[in-house]
């Protein structure tokens, strides 16, 4: 389902009629006019690290402050190389890695650099809010696979007849928003499958990439036999360094692919963020106790709510990776997770996002929520405290 409620804008194109509304922004606009806590949108409630932080500061004094290239600053085109090697031993070149405005411009610009009018994307649902968008924007037609609760694993046969003779392009997000899925080797080897079988070219979506708990790992796509050809592979620093704020992305291809994305991208933004570009080469340089501390830190606040969460009655989904966790209210005596979450704010002084409108089949998600624990300790305490007042 595309988030309705907005009234038609007469001067707004049809196939952005249904998204006029994003539900972050609007879950956050009603945090702050009811003075809740915000478990609704993805940001942290701190900064990222100092040394990082410091570093953009620098840039700036330091005369940082024109257009960087198109392509972004070869040291941060470089950085994310390195980041691919270290991390997942992928042989990545620098100039094969484009710079974006976030993962968002990128996802955006490879969608519309590679799907024509009337070309399919297969996408798994709930899915991320603006791959419907950019899709409808191209002019492309979505087609979902539902993540089914509770543990959110798909049915390949139902993968296999999504994919037709117009489909050209799969859109995978591991770890998974709003699920907290992390897809596993056997998952991604079916995809990697339905994608070579097919000729599909795809898209992934790792901005989670660094948060992945219980023995968990992150596994890119591209890594996969036969996917390194076909795959456009998107991450950025907002999640991974708490800077949601600084909007670095970027993206890495074949030459080919990535030059593709790159014709779109430069028409959209050119390019951005000179300081923020410099400061990244820091944050992807960090030591490799920051990645563990930052995953350690945020498994224990997953514990945090998902124990506090099955205290007072949800029925509690497994989550092993990204900052989100997905519960069902039918236990609290809502069939609607809508209505629970326009309850919310007033009941208990906490926002969180209904599930629904990340899907095309709505029954699947109609009494799910997801609440996003990148808080303090004590914000989540207090948090859990207030929704006690649900089971009183
Ligand atoms: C936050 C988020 C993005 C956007 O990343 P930016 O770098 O802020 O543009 C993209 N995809 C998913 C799944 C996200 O949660």
């Amino acid at each position: 389902m595309i988030f309705g409620g907005a009234r038609r804008n007469p001067h707004l194109v049809a196939r952005m009629q249904g998204h006029q509304l994003s539900i972050f922004g609007e879950m956050s606009a009603l945090a702050v006019e009811t003075g809740a806590i915000n478990l609704g949108q993805g940001f942290p409630d701190t900064d990222g690290p100092l040394e990082v932080t410091e570093a953009a500061a620098q840039a700036i004094r330091d005369g940082f402050n024109q257009y960087p290239p198109d392509w972004g600053i070869p040291e941060l085109r470089q950085a994310v190389a390195d980041h691919q090697r270290r991390f997942y031993r992928m042989e990545t070149t620098a100039d094969e890695v484009m710079v974006s405005t976030g993962a968002s411009e990128a996802l955006g610009a490879s969608v519309m650099a590679l799907v024509e009018p009337g070309q399919e994307v297969v996408v798994f649902e709930p899915y991320f809010d603006l791959y419907a968008a950019v899709i409808e924007l191209a002019g492309g037609i979505r087609k979902a696979v539902t993540l089914r609760s509770p543990d959110y694993s798909f049915d390949t046969a139902e993968l296999e007849a999504a994919v037709g003779p117009d489909t050209r392009l799969l859109m995978l997000n591991s770890p998974h928003n709003p699920t907290g899925k992390v897809f596993n080797r056997e998952e991604l080897e079916v995809v990697a499958r339905v994608a070579v079988e097919n000729d599909l070219l795809v898209v992934t979506d790792e901005v989670y990439e660094h948060m992945t708990y219980d023995g968990n790992r992150h596994v890119p796509l591209a890594t996969l036999p036969g996917m390194a050809g076909r795959t456009v592979t998107i991450s950025s620093g907002g999640k991974s360094f708490g800077l949601t704020g600084w909007k670095v992305g970027w993206a890495h291809a074949n030459e080919d692919l990535i030059r593709a994305v790159h014709t779109v991208k430069q028409h959209l933004s050119f390019t951005s963020g000179a300081p923020f570009q410099r400061a990244m080469v820091t944050a992807l340089g960090l030591s490799d106790d920051y990645f563990v501390d930052l995953a350690k830190d945020l498994q224990a606040k997953r514990d945090l709510v998902v124990d506090g969460l099955a205290s007072i009655g949800f029925d509690v989904y497994p989550a092993s990776g990204t900052y989100y966790v997905t519960a069902d209210v039918r236990p609290l005596g809502y069939e609607d997770g809508m209505e629970f979450c326009l309850d919310l704010p007033s009941r208990c002084g906490v926002v969180a996002v209904p599930n629904r409108v990340f899907y095309d089949d709505e029954e699947a998600g109609r009494s799910i929520v997801r609440f996003a624990y990148c808080k303090r300790f004590e914000v989540l305490d207090q948090a859990i405290d207030r929704l006690r007042r649900l089971s009183a």
